[in-house]
C-alpha cells in the first residue's frame, strides 16, 4: 500500500541518505524541497529567483512559496499511486499545518514520521564535510540555528499528531537503515 511518510532532521542528519535507502525497498514518491529548490535555481525559473536571496543565506523560503510549490508536487500522479516521502518539509509548524489541511482536504493522512536525531557538534561536522555552495561555515551556523527553532517544534506536533517515530541518527548508515525498515514493516 502506497505509504505518505515524512522525514524530520536537521541539515546533516542524513535524511537525504536514508530517503535513497527507501525509494529502493519500499513504494513512495521521495519530495525533497530543497532538491526541487536548487533544480529551480539551476533553471533560473520564476520559483528559483524567488527563492535565490533566502536560499544563499541559509534562511527559509516564506511559506506562501513553498506551500504552494509542495501541493503541485503533491497532486502529481506518481504521489497518487504510491505515496509520497517529505524530505526538508514541512520546516515549521505553519507548514505542518498547511500539510495536513491540505491532506484532509484530499482523503489522506501521514504514515509515519522518521526523526533523525544527530548532536550538533556531529552536525556541524557533516556539514562542513559536504562542501556544498551554502555549506559555509558562517551559512552552516546559521542554518542550523533557522532550523532548529522551526523544526524542533515539528517533534512534539507529530508526536502529539501520535506518528512519530525518533530514531538515533548518530550511528552507521546501515544500523540507522535497520530501524528504519523496522518501522516501515510495521505500517
Ligand atoms: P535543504 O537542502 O533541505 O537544506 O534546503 C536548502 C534550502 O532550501 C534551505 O536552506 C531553504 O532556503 C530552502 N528550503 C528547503 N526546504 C524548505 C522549506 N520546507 N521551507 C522553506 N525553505 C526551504
Amino acid at each position: 500500500m502506497a505509504k505518505n511518510l515524512i522525514l524530520l532532521g536537521l541539515p546533516g542528519a542524513g535524511k537525504g541518505t536514508q530517503a535513497d535507502f527507501i525509494v529502493k525497498d519500499y513504494a513512495t514518491v521521495h519530495i525533497s524541497t530543497g532538491d526541487i529548490f536548487r533544480a529551480n535555481l539551476t533553471n533560473n525559473t520564476d520559483l528559483g529567483k524567488k527563492a535565490r536571496e533566502y536560499m544563499d543565506a541559509g534562511d527559509l523560503v516564506p511559506d506562501e512559496i513553498t506551500n504552494a510549490m509542495v501541493a503541485d508536487r503533491l497532486s502529481q500522479a506518481d504521489v497518487e499511486k504510491d505515496g509520497f516521502m517529505l524530505d526538508g518539509y514541512p520546516r515549521n509548524e505553519a507548514q505542518a499545518e498547511f500539510l495536513d489541511n491540505y491532506l484532509t482536504e484530499n482523503g489522506k493522512s501521514i504514515s509515519a514520521t522518521l526523526y533523525f536525531k544527530v548532536s550538533d557538534s556531529l552536525l556541524r561536522e557533516r556539514l562542513l564535510g559536504r562542501g556544498r555552495a551554502d555549506d559555509t561555515p558562517e551559512v552552516i551556523d546559521n542554518r542550523l540555528e533557522v532550523n532548529k527553532k522551526a523544526n524542533l517544534p515539528l517533534v512534539d506536533y507529530y508526536d502529539k499528531a501520535g506518528v512519530l517515530n525518533t530514531i538515533d541518527g548518530g550511528r552507521e548508515l546501515a544500523e540507522v537503515y535497520h530501524d528504519v525498515r523496522d518501522v516501515l514493516d510495521n505500517l
